[in-house]
């Protein structure tokens, strides 16, 4: 099954904030379910049911069905209920 991995931002720090930072973080990785319509997007919810409509695109695809589901460099962001789901597919 086709899926859509994307990246669940923090908001920016406000910019009185002070020297520093503001860049987005990463919240967490979720993946999402590709639209069956539009091959490049998602559906619009992830599948632990968050709006992917805030979120933004990983370019990122599994290179095999055995491969993880996210980039390995973001494996601290995954999201355990997409994870869990993605296992049960
Ligand atoms: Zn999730």
């Amino acid at each position: 099954m086709a899926i859509r991995v994307l990246r669940e931002l923090g908001k920016k720090q406000s910019e009185d904030f002070g020297p520093g930072d503001a860049v987005p973080h990463i919240e967490a990785v979720h993946a999402a379910p590709a639209d069956p319509d539009v091959a490049e997007d998602p559906e619009d919810r992830t599948f632990c049911g968050k709006q992917t409509q805030d979120m933004e695109r990983v370019n990122y695809q599994p290179s095999d069905p055995g491969a993880p589901w996210l980039p390995p460099d973001m494996g601290e962001w995954e999201c355990r209920t997409c994870a869990a789901a993605l296992r049960s597919q």
